[in-house]
């Protein structure tokens, strides 16, 4: 029996979990469930799930879920805030940790779970991204055990060989392909991205998710940053790491050998599908996903991004290249970006705009401890924040 705390209980990610645990109780117990304002839903999943804990970090909304269970006797304890969320991936009786937060909130608790040793199946790439050597040092130290959930990542961690260690000469690997399926916008008129809605960008071909990363995905910041994510949790050198359009989303990801094979991984676009590799690894599980019927597949298409649509890719390559702090710089800017474009108040095509332009202004130093890392979020956010106040053009869709 697995004891989980479910870290992003209330978004996507959460959902195709606990649908893959409620299939499995006789091998799952979800011990606690974390969020961050959602009192509503967090509440109607711990009425379902009976966890020991629920965690909200915004402590009005924990402070009102707790008067509710009072009031109608659920036996759950509301803790609340990021020590909250800490406390729940550091418990004793919990042995998996899967982290789905989104964003840059994500990494204090992740990390925690690193330090503690557990069993972490990581959603939640922006902690890798930001924290970087320091979260890879943190899992070793800790004797954690770090499984990926992001497909790309599970479908290659499935292609690599059960001995890997990080070494991808040593395993004989020439390239990870990560495929990218280029979102909504991939062949749509260049001159016609600036007028592209928020639910246009989150209308995904092919995958239903969380809107931030429906945005990074039509920006293709999201593949960029799986390339950073893919470099830590593989030991490739960003040379050894290819993105390549798929736009089908059937092969999640590949790995080539030196002897000339390459091992793809296959299967529907459905998260419940890396979760359970994850969560029932090395064992596999039923996940309710719909078999591949390889006749019905038309075709698989492939091609080469064009970084003059996808600007966004470009720059998590440079900020990959540049190392140190400048991978948090480029995700905070990021994070403020899609919030700013979400909320109406830029246009598309500025998300990488404001990135390039904080990414420039940002004061790059070596990542050391976590305040660096904590601070070139800071820093960025601030810079961002300062363009966004300073944007000359208000107003998102006029032409
Ligand atoms: P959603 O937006 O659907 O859900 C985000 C979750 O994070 C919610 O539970 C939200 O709580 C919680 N959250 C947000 N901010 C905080 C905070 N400050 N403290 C605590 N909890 C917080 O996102 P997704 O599920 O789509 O994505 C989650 C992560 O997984 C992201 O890092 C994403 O890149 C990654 N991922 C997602 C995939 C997908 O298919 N969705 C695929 C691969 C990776 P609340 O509801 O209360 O706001």
């Amino acid at each position: 029996m697995r004891h989980l705390t479910l870290l992003g209980a209330t978004g996507s990610i959460g959902d195709s979990t606990l649908d893959v645990v409620a299939r499995h109780p006789d091998r799952f117990t979800v011990t606690a469930l974390a969020a961050h304002s959602n009192a509503v839903k967090l509440g109607d999943l711990c009425r379902r799930f009976r966890p020991r804990y629920a965690v909200l970090s915004a402590p009005d909304a924990a402070l009102a879920l707790q008067r509710e269970f009072e009031r109608d006797g659920v036996g759950t304890r509301v803790l609340a805030g990021p020590e909250g969320l800490a406390e729940v991936a550091t418990l004793p009786e919990v042995d998996t940790v899967l982290a789905a937060i989104v964003g840059a909130a994500g990494l204090p608790p992740t990390l925690a779970a690193a330090r503690a040793g557990k069993r972490i199946l990581l959603a939640n790439k922006e902690a890798l991204v930001m924290g970087g050597a320091l979260f890879m040092e943190a899992v070793v130290a800790g004797g954690a055990t770090l499984l990926p959930i992001d497909s790309e990542h599970n479908a290659i961690f499935q292609c690599l060989p059960s001995s890997y260690a990080r070494d991808p000469a040593g395993a004989g690997v020439r390239r990870i392909l990560l495929t990218a399926s280029g979102g909504p916008f991939l062949a749509r008129p260049l001159s016609e991205l600036a007028r592209a809605t928020p639910d246009e960008a989150c209308a995904h071909p092919n995958w239903s998710m969380g809107r931030k990363i429906s945005v990074d995905s039509a920006t293709m910041m999201n593949k960029g940053l799986e390339v950073i994510e893919a470099h830590w949790l593989f030991g490739a050198p960003p040379a050894a790491i290819e993105v390549v359009i798929h736009p089908q989303s059937v092969i999640h990801s590949l790995v080539e050998y030196v002897d000339g094979s390459v091992l793809a991984q296959l299967g529907h676009p459905d998260m419940r599908t890396p979760i359970a590799q994850a969560l029932a690894f090395p064992d596999r599980i039923d996940t309710g996903v719909a078999a591949l019927e390889l006749p019905r597949l038309a075709a698989l298409d492939f091609a080469v991004p064009d970084l003059e649509r996808f600007p966004c890719l470009r720059l998590a390559s440079e900020a990959l290249a540049a190392g140190g702090t400048a991978p948090a710089a480029l995700n905070a800017a990021n994070e403020v970006a899609v919030a700013a474009f979400l909320d109406g108040r830029i246009r598309f095509t500025e998300i990488a705009t404001l990135c390039a332009t904080t990414l420039e202004r940002a004061q790059l130093r070596p990542l050391v401890t976590l305040d660096d890392a904590r601070e070139a979020d800071r820093d960025a956010r601030r810079h961002a924040d300062e363009w966004l106040a300073r944007r000359p053009v208000q107003g998102t869709l006029a032409a």
